[in-house]
C-alpha cells in the first residue's frame, strides 16, 4: 500500500463519541478544516487528519490501513476483536480516553427470578454484540441463544423475540423505561485510541509519539488539581498525612514568619469539601484548589 506522510485517525461521524472526542483532540493542540461533505477534517497545525465514519467502521479501517489510529469505545473494539476472523491484523488498545463510559450488560426482566448466569440457560438473549457475548457465555459454561440485532434491544423482551437482552448501560434509565434490570457486567467500557499492534515507523511514527505524549499530559491534567495552603511547622506531618493522592508536596517558607511553611500538592483527583476540612482541621489555613491547565513532566 501507498504509504502517507499524514496521519489519519478515524473517529464517530455524529453520535456520542464525536464531541469529546474533538474536543480532546483540540485540547492536544489539534485543529481542523471541515471538508464540504463533512467527512474528512484537514488538519490545520499538524500533519493530523481525521476521517469521520460509523463508529462500527471504525476498527475495520484501521485493520485494513485507511486510517493509523481510531477513537472508538472499547465495546466496539473488543467485538471487533472477536468476529473479525484470523486473517484481520489484530489491535491495540493504547490509550484508554475516560469519556463514554458504559458497560456492557446483561438486564433481564424485572419479573424475572434470577440468581446466577446458570440460569440463562436454554433462554434467548438479544444482542449487538454477539462475539463478547458469546465469550462471556462460554466461560461461564452457560448455553444460551443469541438473538443478534443492530439496534433497539431493549425492547426484544415484550416483542418476545428474545427473553432477556445484552445491551450497553450507561445510566439504567433505558433498562428501567423498559422494565430490564441490570444483573451482570460483562465489559467496562470508555472511549480508546485504538491502533494496530506495531505503529507505524515512518514520519507517522513520530507524529503518533507526539500525540501519545500530548495526550498522556492532557488525560493526567484533566483529573489533577493543585492544592495550596498554609500550615505551621508543627502541624506539618498531620497536614500532609491528609493529603489526597500525587507526588510529594513541595514546601516554601514564608516570609517574616518562620515557623509557618507554604505547601504546594498536585493532587491525583477531585478533592472534596470533606478533605479539605479535615486537612483544615489538621492545621492548615489559606486553602486553595485550582485547576490544571497544562503539564508537562
Ligand atoms: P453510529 O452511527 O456511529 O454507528 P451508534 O448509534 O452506534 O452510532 P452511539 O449511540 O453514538 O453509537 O454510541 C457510541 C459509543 O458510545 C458506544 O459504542 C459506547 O462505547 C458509548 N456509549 C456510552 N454510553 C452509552 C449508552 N448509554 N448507550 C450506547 N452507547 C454508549
Ligand atoms: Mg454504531
Amino acid at each position: 500500500m501507498k504509504t502517507r506522510d499524514r496521519l489519519r485517525i478515524a473517529m464517530q461521524k455524529s453520535g456520542r463519541l464525536t464531541e469529546p472526542a474533538l474536543e480532546l483532540l483540540k485540547r492536544c493542540g489539534l485543529t481542523f478544516r471541515q471538508s464540504r461533505d463533512k467527512l474528512f477534517c484537514f488538519g490545520e497545525g499538524e500533519p493530523v487528519d481525521l476521517l469521520l465514519v460509523r463508529d462500527d467502521d471504525i476498527p475495520g479501517l484501521i485493520a485494513q490501513g485507511v486510517c493509523d489510529l481510531g477513537i472508538v469505545g472499547r465495546n466496539v473494539l473488543d467485538e471487533f476483536a472477536l468476529t473479525a476472523g484470523r486473517d484481520v491484523a489484530p489491535l491495540a488498545e493504547w490509550r484508554a480516553l475516560g469519556f463514554g463510559r458504559c458497560r456492557l450488560s446483561i438486564a433481564v426482566p424485572q419479573e424475572m427470578d434470577y440468581r446466577a448466569p446458570s440460569d440463562l440457560a436454554g433462554l434467548r438473549i438479544a444482542t449487538s454484540y454477539p462475539g463478547l457475548l458469546g465469550a462471556w457465555l462460554r466461560g461461564q459454561g452457560v448455553g444460551a441463544g443469541v438473538v443478534t440485532l443492530a439496534g433497539s434491544v431493549e425492547i426484544a423482551p415484550r416483542l418476545g423475540t428474545a427473553d432477556l437482552i445484552c445491551d450497553l448501560v450507561q445510566s439504567g434509565g433505558t433498562l428501567a423505561a423498559n422494565q430490564l434490570r441490570e444483573t451482570e457486567v460483562l465489559l467496562e467500557s470508555e472511549a480508546v485510541l485504538a491502533g494496530p499492534q506495531t505503529l507505524p515507523a515512518d514520519e507517522r511514527g513520530d507524529m503518533i509519539e507526539l500525540l501519545f505524549r500530548r495526550l498522556d499530559g492532557v488525560i493526567q491534567v484533566r483529573e489533577s488539581r493543585l492544592l495550596l495552603l498554609q500550615t505551621s511547622r508543627g502541624a506539618l506531618d498531620a497536614v500532609v498525612r491528609l493529603l489526597p493522592g500525587g507526588p510529594q508536596p513541595t514546601l516554601l517558607p514564608v516570609a517574616g514568619q518562620p515557623d509557618q511553611l507554604m505547601l504546594q500538592a498536585l493532587c491525583a483527583g477531585e478533592v472534596s469539601w470533606r478533605q479539605l476540612e479535615e486537612i483544615k482541621k489538621a492545621g492548615a489555613r489559606e486553602m486553595f484548589v485550582l485547576p490544571v491547565e497544562k503539564m508537562l513532566a
